[in-house]
């Protein structure tokens, strides 16, 4: 059967999520062949088997740490002259982006990126897109060479799949740019307990009807009941309220979680731009003219100052 090589994004050993749902899309279309990069590369192989890879192709070397992304597709260069794959499946996180386009180009073949799903056709993967704020979507198929595809995280289900997860070395020759951009610090952000925005399955975000940084507690108590990450919209944050990191929208960040609650935010087509492809959207405003209910599965209208603490007493009720 056809192999597809699947990029594993772990922080030392432990993968993430996007990587998982990378494994079920991958297995549509052949057998995923996993490479895993770094410290801990090994210790990645017991959950990559677990969900689908019949190998994992591991390397260590100290220049994946201390360069910028060109180690990284030297060795996923190396594994694709290994494998001779199908297609190359690497998570749309901006680093999985950048190693997929300069991939793409060494390999001479075509990119789709942000993919939000993938299935077989009969010349070879078929990858959907969501385009223009997420109005319309568009499948797409690489027509010169091995596609090189980039999927958005929470655009497939995790799915146990036990196969054998043989681990083996991959040789890597770095080549004279792995060196060019040192990392010369990392400045580890403040940990908030909460699920990474773009990779959460639940999210919660405020808006202009929050009306200051001071009552955004109120989202983060409904967030937190929920496990959910916190978003905003960037009238919320060119406010200050909230931090830019936490921006959902065309010029933030895009998000698809199974559920996006939308909480004193109107709609405007760049926010929908960032959560239109969320699986269920709740809005909670007090307009019932609020163009966010033409998008909303469910819609509360109401005040948020009374309704979410009444929705957050519920949940932590139960
Ligand atoms: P508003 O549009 O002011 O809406 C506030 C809502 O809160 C209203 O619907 C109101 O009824 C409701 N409300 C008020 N009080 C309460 C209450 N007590 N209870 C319940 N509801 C209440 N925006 C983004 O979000 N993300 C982006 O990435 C982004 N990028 C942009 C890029 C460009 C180039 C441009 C031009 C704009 C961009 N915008 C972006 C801005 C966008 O156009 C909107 O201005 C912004 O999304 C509005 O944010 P908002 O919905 O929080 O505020």
């Amino acid at each position: 059967m056809a192999e597809v090589l699947v990029y594993v994004d772990h922080v030392d050993g432990a993968v993430r999520k996007p990587t998982l749902e990378l494994l079920t899309l991958a297995r549509r279309v052949g057998e995923p062949v996993a490479v895993a990069l770094g410290a801990g590369a090994e210790a990645t192989a017991a959950v990559l088997a677990e969900h689908g890879a019949v190998k994992v192709l591991t390397a260590d070397a100290p220049e994946f740490a201390d360069y910028l992304v060109v180690p990284k597709v030297d060795a996923l260069q190396a594994a694709y002259a290994a494998v001779s794959p199908v297609a190359v499946l690497v998570p749309s996180s901006a680093e999985g982006k950048e190693i997929a386009a300069r991939l793409a180009v060494r390999i001479g073949s075509g990119i789709i990126t942000d993919a939000i799903d993938l299935e077989a056709g009969d010349e070879g993967p078929v990858a959907t897109q969501a385009a223009f704020a997420a109005s319309f979507t568009t499948k797409s198929r690489v027509s010169k060479g091995t596609p090189v595809i980039t999927v958005k995280p929470n655009s497939a289900p995790v799915e146990a799949a036990p196969a054998a997860g043989a681990v083996e070395a991959l040789a890597v020759t770095f080549g004279a740019l792995a060196t060019g951009t040192k990392v010369v610090s990392r400045t580890p952000r403040e940990s908030t307990g909460r699920p990474e925005l773009t990779e959460a399955a639940i999210v919660v975000s405020g808006g202009r009807g929050v009306n200051g940084a001071e009552n955004f507690h109120l989202i983060e108590e409904l967030a937190d009941s929920l496990g959910a990450a916190v978003g905003a919209s960037r009238a919320a944050v060119d406010a200050g309220w909230y931090p830019h990191t936490n921006q959902v929208g065309q010029t933030g960040k895009s998000v698809s979680p199974q559920l996006y609650i939308a909480t004193g935010i109107s709609g405007a087509i760049q926010h929908r731009a960032g959560m239109q492809t969320s699986k269920t959207i709740v809005a909670i405003n007090k307009d019932a003219e609020a163009p966010i209910f033409d998008l909303v599965d469910y819609g509360v209208v109401g005040d948020l100052f009374e309704v979410v603490p009444q929705l957050t007493g519920e949940i932590k009720a139960r």
